[in-house]
């Protein structure tokens, strides 16, 4: 039995041994450390004869969805989302924001956070996504807002309240300025709202123009009114060489929850009815004309197609194409 064993153990460790017999049992020849990086935060493509840069002010955990999308019973949103293989107790969004380089000027659309840590420290990247992408702050020609909340206009100024872009018009729906900087609802449940918008729209208060819907404020930029989120909430459509896309906003907060069921109402909109029948009635002459579409809170990039299906819509992300 013992000349058995050691020729058992002779041939099984073979011809192998003198390169692994330094190493421990079940470990791999190249063991390379874990990078815990990812790519920057920037999506560019072209359109028309323009180009688009999609830069991020970084993921906004929004929490228990149930608290958020209201209307529909709270077992059939984690239903709706498990479907879909979401997480179906915490929805993350995203916040993409596109930068659109007409050739004779900068146009950025939304900017995010900025520093309010309203919800938890990943927002407020723009800055940071801009330099990735490339893109210098005073290169901004225009701002168009699609709203005053928060995670909007909360990055026109730095924590020193100074403004970011120092080159760039705002351009924001009067009747959202007035709402959202008036100091008589900072006593309201608005409050936190109302002081970030403050901080931010009245540092550049003589830079602030304000467009009309069916405007076409900036060559190439057309402003429709999208009202219901809040009273002056504006979706934007951009053409360039024959080619049209239309920037949302937050016309839809969600691409399952909000397009399968939307007349679903959200938290956050200041009239929740207005808000379903404007999105129904947008977002039908959008799938209609099979115009492409961009959303702010889309998974990122946050750029695709709608189409109708059944009582409410889908949305088919375009793919990225990382070779242009
Ligand atoms: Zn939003």
């Amino acid at each position: 039995m013992a000349g058995l064993h050691s020729r058992r153990d002779a041939l099984s460790l073979g011809l192998g041994l003198a390169a692994t017999a330094a190493l421990p049992a079940g470990s791999a020849l190249a063991r390379a450390p874990k990078l815990n990086s990812q790519a920057p935060y920037f999506y560019r493509f072209g359109f028309g004869e323009a180009e688009v840069s999609v830069v991020s002010d970084g993921p906004l955990p929004l929490g228990d969805p149930s608290e958020s999308f209201l209307g529909v019973p709270k077992e059939e949103i984690r239903a709706m989302l498990t479907r879909n293989f979401l997480n179906p107790t915490a929805v993350t969004l995203e916040q993409n924001i596109p930068v659109v380089n007409f050739g004779d000027r900068l146009v950025l659309f939304d900017t995010g956070m900025g520093t309010s840590q309203a919800f938890g420290p990943t927002t407020g990247r723009l800055i940071k996504s801009l330099g990735e992408a490339g893109i210098r702050p005073g290169d901004i020609d225009a701002i168009c807002c699609s709203h005053a909340h928060i995670d909007h206009v909360g990055g026109i100024v730095g924590a020193d309240g100074k403004p970011l872009f120092p080159n760039a018009e705002v351009w924001l729906a009067q009747s959202d300025f007035d709402f959202w900087t008036d100091e008589a609802k900072l006593g309201s449940p608005l409050k936190a709202f109302v002081e970030h918008a403050r901080k931010n729209l009245l540092p550049v208060r003589d830079r602030i123009k304000f467009f009309r819907d069916g405007q076409e404020f900036i060559p190439g930029v057309q402003a429709i009114a999208a009202p219901g989120h809040t009273v002056g909430h504006t979706i934007f459509m951009i053409s360039s060489g024959g080619k049209q896309f239309c920037f949302m906003g937050d016309l839809t907060h969600h691409q399952i929850l909000l397009l399968e069921k939307p007349l679903m109402e959200f938290a956050y909109d200041s009239d929740p009815k207005q808000s379903a029948q404007t999105r129904v009635k947008l977002l039908t002459m959008l799938a209609e004309k099979q115009v492409p579409v961009m959303s702010y809170h889309f998974p990122w990039p946050g750029f695709g197609h709608l189409a109708k299906a059944g009582d409410g819509f889908r949305y088919f992300a375009e793919p990225m194409q990382m070779v242009r």
